[in-house]
């Protein structure tokens, strides 16, 4: 699928701003935060149910009207909640930054407006047609029905934007059963999501989310035979809890994204793209690089532009006291540590003010230049505190690289300027996602070709989710008719 272009985005803006004229979607941010403090997650209504099964039997009733309304309001539903949630970028990164307290706010209002334009919609159902000598076949994508969703605190509304582009673009209805501390930014988005499809036409409650989710919810969701397929992003526990319902599980999980540099290298391009990737919304994205693994020979000059990009490199007795503060478990070698959750996505110069290092914000990044066998590099750290580890060769690398991603086939990639060292390392790391000379976010469309999705199926097999991943393929066979040449 091609991404939309500018004049597209704009186009989508003005058509649905028009038809939405006096609903306020183009207030200011600050005013929308202030109203949005006032709404509370239990709240109810505009999407809100009190319980799994009220918002199962809302969604259900309206996908079943959805279903008879036909493609054209649906390409118009979805423009409207593109540019509802385009309008509201802002005002949503505020609500999870403030809720959650991780990442980074003007990271989170490019995560929003990324997948608000760039997630895949109803055109990626183009049906396909064949016709020989006995006849003609066409192959069109069926809605699932219902879709039960479970979502990280990480990427709370970008991950509820772009779920909900791509369940309600095949046809379907969602309900979400969010993390409990990220409720309230959530629920916000859901009603946001509910108006913007009243305003556009469409049925109320094809986005609904319990009001006070709970493991137990996520659970009886997971379970509801009403629930036709789940959606579930997040860590390693709920990809196995999912994975033991008897239904189909599109389960994205965790990574632990490598990121090698070889001597063919730009190494000043690579260092700034590495501190731009490793940073961004202070690496709690599940895609963004967690280590990096040089070739010796040009590893002085990496840590150098690193630094001169932005980073902080630590001394030797600075990472000592460092570990003591972001692990609250070193473990063994080569194994991963346990990670002290209050440090989880705060800025690099909190995490440093903890050992007497005193920096701007302007700091993104604190790099440690450690061995092999470092907890960081094999641990999914999810703050800005970033290993850089040395090989002999890129080919050691390319092999520490596939044991660190521990066999999740999610995101890795390289620096180097040889094309037969990109290809070898793609073709062993067999993730879901591979970058090559740019930053790992740009494999999520951000600077980069392609479609975006927040929900990067790797467990499952299904990959960067899209509209398709909830849909059912159906095939009509005429036999000996219809083929008109
Ligand atoms: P988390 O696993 O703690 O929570 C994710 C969601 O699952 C939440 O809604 C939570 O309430 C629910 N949950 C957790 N354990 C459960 C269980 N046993 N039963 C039922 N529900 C359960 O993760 P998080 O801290 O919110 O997010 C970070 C993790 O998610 C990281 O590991 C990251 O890599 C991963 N992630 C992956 C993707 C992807 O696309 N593959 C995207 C975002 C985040």
């Amino acid at each position: 699928m091609t991404a939309l272009s500018e004049a597209d985005i704009q186009g989508i803006i003005t058509r649905v701003q028009e038809r939405l004229s006096g609903t306020g979607s183009a207030r200011p941010a600050a005013t929308l935060a202030a109203q949005s403090e006032m709404a509370t997650a239990t709240e109810l209504g505009e999407g809100i149910y009190p319980t799994v099964d009220e918002a199962v039997a809302a969604a259900k009733r309206a996908q079943d009207v959805y279903s008879r309304m036909g493609l054209q309001t649906r390409h118009t539903i979805i423009d409207a909640i593109r540019s509802a949630m385009v309008a509201e970028a802002e005002n949503l990164a505020m609500l999870a930054h403030t809720e959650t307290g991780l990442g980074r706010y003007e990271d989170k209002i490019i995560k929003n407006r990324l997948v608000a334009t760039k997630a895949p919609g109803p055109e990626d159902l183009e049906p396909d047609a064949v016709t020989g000598d006995a006849g003609m076949a066409v192959i069109e994508w069926a809605p699932v029905g219902l879709v039960g969703a479970i979502t990280p605190t990480t990427n709370p509304t970008s991950t509820i934007i772009n779920n909900s582009i791509s369940i309600l673009s095949a046809g379907n209805a969602v309900v979400f059963n969010v993390h409990p501390n990220a409720k309230k930014c959530s629920a916000e988005n859901v009603r946001l999501l509910n108006r913007a499809i009243a305003a556009a036409g469409g049925p109320p409650d094809l986005v609904t989310a319990i009001a006070t989710p709970t493991l137990e919810s996520a659970k009886a969701l997971m379970v509801h035979a009403d629930v036709r397929v789940l959606l579930v992003t997040g860590g390693p526990g709920v990809v196995e809890e999912a994975l033991r319902a008897t239904k189909r599980a599109v389960t994205a999980g965790p990574g632990n994204p490598p990121a090698v540099v070889d001597e063919t290298a730009d190494i000043p391009r690579a260092a700034r793209a590495i501190v731009a990737g490793a940073s961004f919304d202070n690496n709690v994205i599940c895609t963004d690089e967690k280590e990096a693994i040089v070739v010796n020979s040009v590893a002085d000059q990496l840590l150098r532009e690193m630094a001169d990009a932005g980073a902080y490199v630590l001394k030797e007795h600075e990472l000592r006291r460092l570990e003591r503060v972001i692990f609250k478990e070193l473990g063994p070698p080569s194994k991963p540590g346990v990670i002290n959750g209050a440090f989880i996505g705060k800025n690099a110069s909190v995490i440093l003010n903890e050992i007497g290092v005193q920096v701007g914000d302007d700091v993104r990044l604190v790099v440690a230049d450690v061995p092999n066998e470092h907890n960081l590099v094999w641990t999914e750290q999810m703050m800005p505190v970033f290993p850089v580890t040395r090989v002999p060769n890129v080919d050691v690398g390319i092999e520490l690289a596939v044991r660190a991603e521990h066999g999740f086939r999610h995101t890795a990639g390289i620096h180097s300027t040889n094309v037969e060292t990109i290809t070898r390392m793609a073709r062993a790391m067999n993730c879901s996602i591979f970058v090559a000379n740019g930053s790992f976010f740009a494999g999520l469309g951000q600077g980069g070709e392609g479609y975006s999705s927040f929900s990067i199926a790797s467990p499952s097999g299904d990959g960067m989710t899209r509209p398709r991943t909830f849909s059912r393929p159906r095939r009509v066979s005429v036999v000996g008719a219809l083929r008109i040449v």
